[in-house]
Order: structure tokens, then C-alpha cells, then sequence
């Protein structure tokens, strides 16, 4: 596995996310104000999305592989083989149900360790990526070193810093509290913080993780401020 800073992850994933935005504008988006991560996944990673039960106790939130192979599934009630070819991610169809926000950090988390084993093909075992939910991993340090990097990729792909930005902008634009300098301040409201993680189809907690880590919010004083600059 290669080690990856938080910086080098950012950076690996910038062509990505220009690309996608060259594939929306395409399309006629002149401002892309969110990332759908099937779009990521299928037109700009050139992967497969395929649903299925991927264990009895819903678990395992998706699996992929760099390679050929034959996995566990139970559809319908049964266990059944389904094939993984190299370019697929599978992902639990009763997770998809019913949990949007991770099921689309499922999407780009299977999607970040595709991306990862295209990057750097050498440095990635291709074995199958068993990712269960954070309470079901077993802990194992390489692997849980993997699954932090796909975990934290997978933030950036689906939340890049300028798309939380023209977020902020357009669910806090009424409620700007103050400017200093270059950067404003606008008071942290829960109603606005839950459509902005409903409108870019992230967990509540995904998305308040990533601001933390954009360096967007100022604890205090005064507390409950976030601060952004362009
Ligand atoms: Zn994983």
C-alpha cells in the first residue's frame, strides 16, 4: 500500500473532479453545484455500479476488486455467486433502500479505492475490498489504513472545497453575519447545515467532518460561526 497524506489525496483527486466537471458542462451545466457519485463512478472512473445483498446482517456496505472474481451474494433470500470483473463496484441493495447519504459515500468510497488501484497499480494489492460499516471492521492496521484512505477520498470526491463553498453560499447566503477581510462569517443554522448535506447527498455527519477538515468552521469565539474564503 502507498502512504498517502491528507494533501496527496487532495491533489490525486483534483483530474477527477475536473473531469467530471468537463463531462457536466457538456451537458449544459454552466455551474456544477453538486457531485452525483454515479456519474463519478460510471463516466469518469469507467466502472460498473451493481446492487445486490451483500450478507445476511447487512454488514458489508460494498465490495470491489482489481482482478476477476467470484463473490457471496444472497438475493432473494439465497446465497448465489455474483461475478466482479475488475471494474465493478457491488454495493448493498437494502442499504440503498433506505440511507442515501451513505449509500453515496459507499458509491465514491468503492469508487476511491478503483481510483486508487488505477493510480498507483502497483502499489495496491487487487484483492477483493470487503468495506463494512465503521462498528463491523475488523481491525487490522494496513487494512484500516486503506479503508482511512478510501473513506477520506471518498469525501473529497463527493464534497471538492468549492463545491462545499457555492453550498454554504447558496443555503447561508441570507444569514451572512459579518465580513472581515476576505472572509465572512455566517452563524450556524441546523435547518440550513441539513439541506445543504440533503442537497449534496452526504450524512450529516460526512458533511460536518469535511468542513472540519476544509478548515471551514471557527469552534469561537464566537461559537457556532462558520468562516469560508474564497
Ligand atoms: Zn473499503
Amino acid at each position: 500500500m502507498k502512504k498517502l497524506s491528507k494533501r496527496e489525496l487532495e491533489d490525486i483527486s483534483r483530474s477527477f473532479i475536473d473531469k467530471y466537471y468537463e463531462i457536466m458542462k457538456k451537458r449544459g451545466f454552466r455551474k456544477v453545484e453538486k457531485i452525483e457519485p454515479k456519474i463519478m463512478l460510471r463516466e469518469v472512473l469507467g466502472l460498473d455500479i451493481q446492487y445486490h445483498i451483500l450478507s445476511r446482517n447487512g454488514s458489508i456496505l460494498g465490495f470491489t476488486i482489481g482482478a476477476y472474481c467470484e463473490v457471496d451474494v444472497f438475493d432473494d433470500g439465497y446465497r448465489t455467486t455474483a461475478v466482479l470483473d475488475g471494474n465493478t463496484v457491488f454495493i448493498d441493495s437494502k442499504q440503498a433502500e433506505v440511507n442515501r447519504g451513505r449509500t453515496n459515500f459507499t458509491l465514491m468510497h468503492e469508487g476511491a479505492h478503483q481510483l486508487l488501484l488505477k493510480v498507483f497499480p502497483e502499489c495496491y494489492d487487487c484483492g477483493v475490498k470487503v468495506c463494512r460499516s465503521t462498528e463491523a471492521t475488523p481491525f487490522d492496521p494496513e487494512e484500516s489504513a486503506e479503508e482511512w484512505q478510501a473513506d477520506y477520498l471518498a469525501s473529497i470526491l463527493l464534497m471538492p472545497r468549492e463545491i462545499v463553498i457555492a453550498g454554504l453560499e447558496r443555503y447561508y447566503r441570507s444569514q451572512i453575519y459579518g465580513k472581515y477581510g476576505k472572509k465572512r462569517y455566517i452563524a450556524y443554522q441546523k435547518d440550513s447545515f441539513y439541506k445543504l448535506a440533503d442537497y449534496l447527498g452526504a450524512s450529516h455527519q460526512a458533511l460536518r467532518i469535511r468542513i472540519n477538515e476544509l478548515g471551514l468552521v471557527l469552534c469561537k469565539p464566537p461559537s457556532y460561526i462558520i468562516e469560508y474564503s474564497d
